[in-house]
């Protein structure tokens, strides 16, 4: 059995939060500008508060400013469009997210259309969809741009693979479509609706999986040789009463016959906050019409 190179996101996203931070430094020295990321946290879902100190601590160690905007769960619609507004036509700040899930009473998708376009980090305003989903600059979703930065360590050109995106989320599958299209690959999206999901991953030379279904992805699916990417995030108890965290994938079966395989923790998620940085500084630099530094 040839080993499978397993994909170090720990070790690419310090490299590009590295790179980020040496950017930011000479984006301060040279024209007195600090990119800012404001963060948008309502309720007290401790994932989400858990992501939201993450991501605030990430941006003070690469330079960049940050600010938390805290809200009660009982905010309404209109009082939090108007927040988001207010961080809209703030000059100190670069980069608007809003962390989900919202509470249900709030329809996250007008929460989302208020943010301003060239503040929106995240890459989901229907803005960003459509020109990502067009060939156009905007901000793409982090998640999936850091699958494909994943992607090109092992694959120098995409042209011509059959990929299979396992999930259409518009959070991850959907944008991870978009961007492995527009990469050159042949598509294929499964959702659960799909009929046989294991015969349409084995046709594979790229699988990216993003279903939040622990170890869904079998051996038996993967055709050998091919590179695989596990999005999903996981909590489970162990039989001996310890927490971990997997993924989608079957990491210790899989790794058998895949040709490079991304691990849960330390592949996919490290590389979601390093490109939220990046697209905080891409956001502060096209604001002011100054050329994309990275
Ligand atoms: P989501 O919104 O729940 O979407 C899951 C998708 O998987 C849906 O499109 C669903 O299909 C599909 N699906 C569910 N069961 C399936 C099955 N048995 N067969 C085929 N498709 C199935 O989740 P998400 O936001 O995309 O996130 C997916 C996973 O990635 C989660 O574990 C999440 O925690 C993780 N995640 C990780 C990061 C990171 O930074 N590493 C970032 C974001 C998300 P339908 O559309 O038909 O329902």
């Amino acid at each position: 059995m040839v080993e499978p190179k397993v994909i170090d996101g720990k070790a690419l996203a310090a490299g590009l939060r590295s790179r980020v931070g040496d950017i930011a430094a000479r984006l301060r020295d040279e024209m007195n500008l600090t990119a800012g990321l404001a963060a948008v946290l309502v309720g007290n879902d401790p994932a989400s508060q858990t992501y939201v100190r993450a991501k605030g601590r990430a941006c003070a160690a690469a330079g960049l400013g940050s600010f938390e905007r805290r809200f009660p769960a009982n905010i309404s619609e209109a009082v939090l469009v108007a927040e988001v507004e207010k961080l809209n036509a703030d000059d100190r700040v670069d980069g608007v997210l809003v962390q989900l899930p919202l509470p249900g009473h709030i329809d996250a998708r007008r929460i989302i259309a208020a943010i301003d376009p060239a503040k929106d980090v995240d890459g989901f305003h229907p803005v960003n969809v459509g020109r990502l989903w067009s060939g156009l600059p905007g901000l793409v979703p982090c998640t999936p741009q850091g699958c494909l930065t994943l992607l090109r360590t092992v694959h120098d050109d995409l042209s011509g693979a059959q990929a299979v995106v396992l999930g259409r989320s518009n959070l991850v599958g959907k944008p991870m479509a978009a961007l492995l299209l527009a990469s050159d690959c042949t598509v294929t999206v499964v959702h659960s609706k799909s009929r046989d999901a294991a015969a349409m991953c084995r046709q594979a030379d790229i699988l990216v999986a993003a279903v939040g279904r622990p170890r869904m992805v079998k051996m038996q699916w993967i055709k050998p040789g091919a590179t695989v990417i596990d999005v999903g995030i996981s909590p489970i108890k162990l039989p001996d009463g310890r927490n971990r965290v997997v993924g989608d994938v079957d990491f210790d079966a899989v790794r058998t016959v895949a040709g490079a395989i991304s691990p849960v923790p330390g592949g996919v998620g490290p590389m979601t906050i390093a490109c939220l940085l990046r697209n905080t500084l891409l956001a502060a630099c096209r604001r002011r019409g100054l050329p994309d530094p990275l």
